[in-house]
């Protein structure tokens, strides 16, 4: 056996026995139903909105115009705007700089959905009083295997966000990847729309280029858009541009 893959072996082990944060075994303790119903009383209870998030979008495209694109396919402003939109508060679109948490305790458990789930795991842990990140209760909601153990090692797995928005709870725009993966999504420019824009102010999508995470051949465009960060870049045509091609 080499060297590598003997390295590998132990670090596999390695990562076998080490233990999940409190946190993290207190979501796999609860099933995907009652981590999503607990999502959803924090959606209703911190006034969540459906919001876009405008610094994706290039200056050429407002979130109106993203809004009123029109496309011979169903790939208009209505499927954008679906599938850019964020489950998330203003405030934290606006602020956030890390994953917002809810603290959680047995005596404020003002959490009604995970009540009893709480108590029973806090006696049986001995464990007083929890944090979690909210986007990881939307996770847990979203998986119907127990999650894996999120690290910050290298190769380890992570939530990615695909929207790369802190705070955002809707679960199509979370994902477990790699953590290189998760770093790679921040750094990607998105997806590329090609927009006609016509003398009265009208755009046309005339053709789309899914990002590097969501390209596959294999797919079709609504797989690989599903896959693709929440990122708009435009290549923008309009009358003057086809001129010169005369
Ligand atoms: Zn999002
Ligand atoms: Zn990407």
């Amino acid at each position: 056996m080499s060297r590598k893959a003997q390295k590998e072996i132990k670090r596999l082990q390695r990562s076998k026995k080490e233990d999940f944060p409190r946190s993290q075994k207190f979501l796999n303790f609860l099933s995907p139903a009652k981590a999503k119903a607990w999502t959803e009383e924090i959606i209703k209870q911190h006034e969540y909105e459906d919001l876009i998030n405008d610094r994706h979008l290039p200056p050429e495209l407002t979130i109106d115009q993203l809004k009123a694109l029109t496309s011979i396919t169903h790939h208009n402003g209505t499927f954008f705007k679906d599938w850019m939109e964020c489950k998330i508060t203003p405030k934290h679109l606006k602020n956030a700089k890390r994953h917002p948490e809810i603290a959680i305790t047995p005596s404020k458990s003002s959490w009604f959905s995970v009540a009893e789930d709480y108590i029973e795991f806090c006696k049986a842990n001995s464990v007083e009083n929890l944090t979690v990140s909210r986007h990881l209760i939307a996770l847990r909601g979203k998986e119907k295997e127990e999650l894996p153990l999120l690290s910050t090692n290298q190769g380890g797995n992570q939530c990615s966000h695909l929207c790369d928005t802190y705070g955002c709870l809707r679960t199509k725009h979370l994902r477990i990847e790699t953590r290189e993966l998760n770093m790679s999504r921040r750094y990607c420019f998105g997806i590329i729309l090609q927009i006609y824009r016509n003398s009265a102010g009208v755009d046309t999508v005339t053709n789309i280029k899914p990002c590097k995470h969501g390209q596959d051949q294999e797919r079709s465009m609504d797989e690989q858009l599903d896959n693709s960060c929440r990122k708009i870049y435009v290549v923008l045509v309009t009358d003057k541009d086809l001129f010169k091609y005369k």
